[in-house]
């Protein structure tokens, strides 16, 4: 059967004044319906361009793409802009951090809402009306008949972000990217909105893909996960596997700062020493190696040298010059030792 959705090897390379940001260099994966991938990553590792380059966001003018990006089988990468208009909001949706950034501070919610749906469905204003309190009861705003004819200002942010999701299901898209829509929520509200994109991806049964830097959030709602490193895919499997056995020493450092993958939902991903690399000029080879404490067990330095391949098997995968054997023997000893 082939997948809802299929990235092959894409490449998103923008020039700035400064010269070409290599932002993805080769992204393969998959993705069924129903299913939520989460993609995991420090700012600057690739994962926001690679969802505005699935929803046709990027900046046409300054961005090259190479690769394949297959929605339901439509080619996305050579769909006019009219096409891929068409398909936002209808087949594919998103929901960003900034809900106020999203809705219109001029217009009524209800409006906002009912106005996304007519677009795509030619439904009438009265039809949309209802079809938006009817969304807002679902993303469960209280007294939505009332509500629907609220601004954004006069709801919090919390309720801004039910909103926003009201607004990205209401054609019931089959694809909803979601990046960092949590982050600026407090502990308490993250953990409703997260239930509440479970409870909706099981009723329209919506394939998700859940951007974040935060491995909690990743431990709630990811199937699959794949770690982005630098514009890479670093490792990738399901959540289990690469939360509970990590084979990347980067996936591994950000797993060292979570006291324990039952904990709250809202442990902070503690930075791995160094910065993020430029990807202006990425470090050569691994682009990890700057950072990484096991070069050093690398024979050659090739860690330095050659660009370690991402080999996946059945989905799971990374990319590391070190013997998976031996990295198994330092993963554990490092364990041991906290
Ligand atoms: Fe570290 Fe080298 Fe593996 Fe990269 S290839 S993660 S630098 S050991
Ligand atoms: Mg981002």
């Amino acid at each position: 059967q082939q997948p809802f959705l299929s990235v092959k090897d894409l490449q998103v390379h923008f020039s700035t004044e400064d010269g070409i940001v290599k932002a993805v260099d080769g992204l393969t994966f998959d993705l069924a319906k129903g299913q939520t991938l989460g993609i995991v990553g420090e700012s600057g590792s690739g994962k926001s361009v690679t969802n505005l380059t699935i929803l046709g966001l990027h900046d046409r003018r300054r961005t090259t793409i190479d690769g394949e990006i297959l929605l339901d089988g439509k080619e996305l990468l050579s769909a006019t802009e009219k096409e891929l208009e068409l398909l936002r909001g209808n087949k594919m949706s998103m929901i960003f951090q900034d809900a106020l950034a999203s809705l219109s501070p001029f217009h009524t919610i209800g409006a906002q809402i009912g106005e996304t749906y007519r677009k795509h469905t030619g439904a009438s204003k009265k039809e949309a009306r209802a079809r938006a309190i009817e969304m807002l009861r679902r993303v469960g705003i209280p007294q939505p008949d009332v509500r629907v004819d609220d601004y954004p200002h006069q709801f919090s942010g919390g309720m801004r972000q039910r909103a926003m999701i009201a607004m990205a299901l209401v054609c019931d898209p089959e694809l909803l990217i979601a990046d960092e829509p949590t982050t600026a929520l407090d502990v308490t509200v993250q953990a409703q909105i997260l239930d509440l994109l479970k409870d909706l991806q099981q009723e329209f049964g919506t394939a998700i893909i859940f951007i974040t830097h935060d491995l909690g959030v990743i431990a709630d709602i990811a199937d699959d996960v794949l770690v982005m490193y630098g514009g890479r895919c670093v490792e990738r499997g399901t959540k289990e596997e690469v939360l509970r056995t990590p084979q990347h020493p980067y996936t591994l450092g950000l797993l060292s700062s979570m006291p324990s993958l039952d904990g709250p939902v809202d442990v902070p991903l503690s930075p791995i020493p160094g910065a993020p690399p430029s990807l202006l000029t990425p470090p050569s080879g691994c682009r990890f190696h700057p950072r990484c404490t096991f070069t050093d067990k690398v024979a050659g330095g090739l860690c330095a040298t050659e660009r370690p391949l991402l080999e996946v098997v059945d989905g799971r995968g990374s990319a590391c010059h070190l013997p998976m054997e031996q990295r198994q023997d330092l993963f554990a000893d490092l364990a041991g030792s906290r």
